[in-house]
């Protein structure tokens, strides 16, 4: 495919989605402009960040730290919010730190203490999400509902990180009206402790309709504006 090619695919895609985005807004009474549409680019080359950005596409996201952080230097050049959404270890704290704008991924105590360590030292201010687990299946990251307060309390309390609000994947196979509800109502509980804590990151490109309806701030999605990911084998 050619570079033309691939940007018109990728224009008709983001229309796609401003499209569904516009009609879950009009269906719910909200304005666009209270979301903010992140492309989730992992698995795609840098050349595809770029063409995004040429579309006006400002924020962009990545899961995995070998990948995240070349393309990043990659397109170190253009005007981008990066967010990092993937289980973080805090040996990777530091890499993460030293591209990141915002760290959607943090769902545990220690994790907040190796980021603030890594973001003192880059001087440059993190801001965090509070990935909360919405199932009780282990392994795909988040902390538990219970453990939201006091994670979110040591993040606002490090110097370097902003605490910016929540992140939750819907449930695999479960219903996620209902998971993006219970995460609105620890949003809420979350602002009455620190009202700056806004961001309630859900919806990806199966469920952003749920997620505008239960008022999410933003969207990550990768599937809807890139095309399908090759499975990759861990
Ligand atoms: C891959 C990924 C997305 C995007 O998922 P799509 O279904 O492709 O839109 C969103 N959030 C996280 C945490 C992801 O890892």
């Amino acid at each position: 495919m050619t570079p033309e090619e691939r940007t018109a695919e990728l224009a008709a895609n983001l229309a796609d989605v401003r499209a569904r985005i516009a009609a879950a807004c009009a269906a719910a009474g909200r304005s666009p402009d209270d979301l903010t549409l992140i492309a989730v680019t992992k698995t795609f080359p840098a050349s595809d960040v770029r063409l995004l950005a040429g579309l006006g596409i400002a924020d962009v996201a990545e899961n995995r730290d070998q990948e995240a952080r070349p393309k990043a230097e990659a397109t170190a050049d253009l005007p981008l919010t990066r967010h990092f959404v993937g289980q973080l270890q805090t040996n990777k704290a530091r890499s993460v730190a030293g591209y990141a704008d915002v760290v959607q991924s943090v769902d545990r105590v220690r994790l907040v203490r190796a980021l603030a360590d890594a973001a003192a030292r880059t001087g440059r201010p993190l801001r965090c999400l509070v990935q909360v687990s919405l199932d009780d299946e282990a392994g795909r990251g988040g902390a538990a509902p219970d453990d939201v307060p006091k994670i979110a309390a040591e993040i606002a309390a490090a110097g370097d990180l902003e605490l910016a609000g929540v992140m939750a994947v819907a449930p695999l196979g479960g219903d996620a009206r209902a998971a993006f509800a219970r995460l609105a109502v620890i949003a809420a509980r979350l602002r009455a402790d620190h009202p700056a804590a806004t961001v309630i990151s859900a919806g990806m490109s199966g469920d952003l309709e749920d997620a505008i309806e239960c008022g999410a701030t933003h969207l990550r999605i990768g599937t809807a504006l890139l095309g399908g990911r090759r499975a990759i084998v861990r």
